[in-house]
């Protein structure tokens, strides 16, 4: 057996196995897996794969090929000054839209993108669109300045409705494109106008949106207080559940909506919630941010400190909609419990994702993680989330060591002041993963809804048993 690499014409830039320029030195064996790159130079133009690869990999960058017995040959094709009619037209200039073109070369199709820091934050969002592709061309991009924004598998869309995931999962990513416009995201993208559609949408005896707060930019939080009207609302007791305290984690939001969407079916178990429960879901707390692009990591405030959005629940807060969502939790508190508190996040790293309750609550959140995947287990969707628990040790240790211990996470403000004891009460982050979900299946919006409608049912199941 053998493995020939060809560059169709030679000159037309370097190819890279696994970590490492090609070389016909290399040593593999049948079985082994190899992964190819490309690396092209202007003036030329990615075309695709041709020789012992199937059709349905033939656009793959990289190529992932299995070393058989036979000898495999491998031709990566290129062409020379493409005879491309028109300029690519870059555009970030939309809502959630965040990215600066630093350079285009018209003949390899080369852009490089770099996410534009929002009030100075470390910038890891960005979503934009190229207009005037040629049908079925490859476009090279790269998305440049910090590493954490370009380790990701971006998705792009060409209605701005159904997305797939790039074969990339790294930057530079070479990608084939099938329409003259397409639309480009470090993840799903979950828009501010999105949620207010959303809560609109939603609107019943069973759902009353609320203003929770007016945001530093003058925009609206809303909050959706969900219960059924034909039970009185004394004994009822309290879920909380919010999304995007980081603005980039646009997955988080996705399942927010998830559970709404169920909670509001006229299913019996979603029926039987609201006559306990008043449910309060807020699909986007950073709302600022979601609008302009930006991470909510770490930005500059108006006091010159470097604040992270989700770090700011101790006795004050840069922000609006964090000190609202205190007062309403503490007026609640008066006159009900509150069983659980839950709050949606959606990492920049490549993991499984990951459940983190406060050390108070790790034998309630191990019990209801088990409720949460016998649900999922069960659903028609086929969808499937292999997480682990990790317990959030307290302030200032664990997995954030240089933590300023002034501050404090929501979790770490709920379990101290919102939950005397933990039996019987739920307070964790979500942490829903990035791009799979740990079986080495895609984060799809339909998956992510099943999340939503499985997170429900285990409220219901683990807070009425
Ligand atoms: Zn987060």
């Amino acid at each position: 057996m053998s493995l020939q690499i060809i560059m169709e014409p030679e000159s037309a830039g370097q190819l890279v196995l696994g970590n490492e320029y090609y070389h016909p030195g290399i040593a593999y064996k049948p079985g082994d897996s190899v992964l190819i790159k490309i690396v092209p130079e202007s003036p030329y133009q990615f075309t695709g794969w041709t020789g012992d690869v199937s059709d349905d990999h033939m656009a793959d960058v990289p190529l992932k090929l299995a070393i058989t017995e036979e000898n495999q040959v491998i031709t990566a094709n290129f062409k020379k000054n493409p005879e491309h009619s028109k300029e690519l037209v870059f555009d970030s200039a939309f809502e959630n839209g965040n990215g600066i073109l630093r350079y285009y070369d018209r003949d390899s199709r080369r852009l490089v993108v770099e996410p534009q820091q929002i009030n100075l934050a470390n910038n890891i969002w960005w979503h934009f669109k190229i207009h005037n592709i040629t049908p079925g061309e490859f476009l090279h991009l790269d998305i440049d300045n910090w590493e954490i924004a370009g380790d990701c598998q971006p998705v792009f869309s060409y209605d701005g409705k159904n997305w797939q995931r790039m074969t990339g999962v790294k930057s530079p990513y070479i990608q084939r494109f099938e329409a003259a416009s397409v639309e480009i995201a470090r993840n799903i993208p979950y828009t501010f106008s999105h949620s207010l559609a959303l809560v609109d949408e939603l609107v019943s005896p069973y759902v009353q949106p609320q203003i929770l707060a007016i945001s530093e930019g003058g925009r609206q939080v809303k909050t959706m207080r969900i219960t059924d009207p034909q039970v009185a609302d004394d004994q009822k007791r309290i879920i909380w559940v919010m999304a995007r305290l980081h603005a980039f984690e646009s997955h988080s939001s996705i399942l927010a909506e998830g559970l709404a969407r169920w909670l509001t079916t006229d299913n019996d178990e979603a029926r039987a919630i609201l006559k306990r429960f008043i449910v309060y879901i807020t699909p986007i707390m950073d709302v600022d941010n979601v609008v302009l692009g930006g991470s909510g990591k770490e930005q500059l405030t108006w006091d010159r400190q470097r604040v992270d959005f989700n770090r700011q629940w101790g006795d004050t807060s840069h922000w609006a909609a964090v000190r609202a969502a205190k007062q309403l939790l503490e007026e609640l508190q008066k006159t009900h419990d509150i069983a659980a508190f839950i709050d949606l996040h959606d990492p920049w790293f490549s993991g499984d994702g990951h459940w983190d309750p406060p050390a108070k609550f790790e034998t309630q959140i191990r019990e209801f993680s088990q409720t949460f995947i016998k649900i999922l287990e069960q659903s028609v969707t086929n969808a499937r989330w292999k997480f682990e628990i990790i317990v959030w040790k307290g302030k200032g240790q664990g997995i954030e060591p240089t933590l300023d211990p002034t501050l404090q996470t929501s979790t770490s403000y709920a379990s101290s002041r919102l939950f005397p004891e933990a039996e019987g009460h739920l307070c964790f982050v979500m942490e829903i993963p990035h791009w799979t979900d740990g079986y080495g299946n895609p984060i799809t919006i339909r998956g992510l809804s099943a999340y939503g409608e499985a997170l429900g049912r285990a409220l219901g199941d683990y807070l009425n048993g």
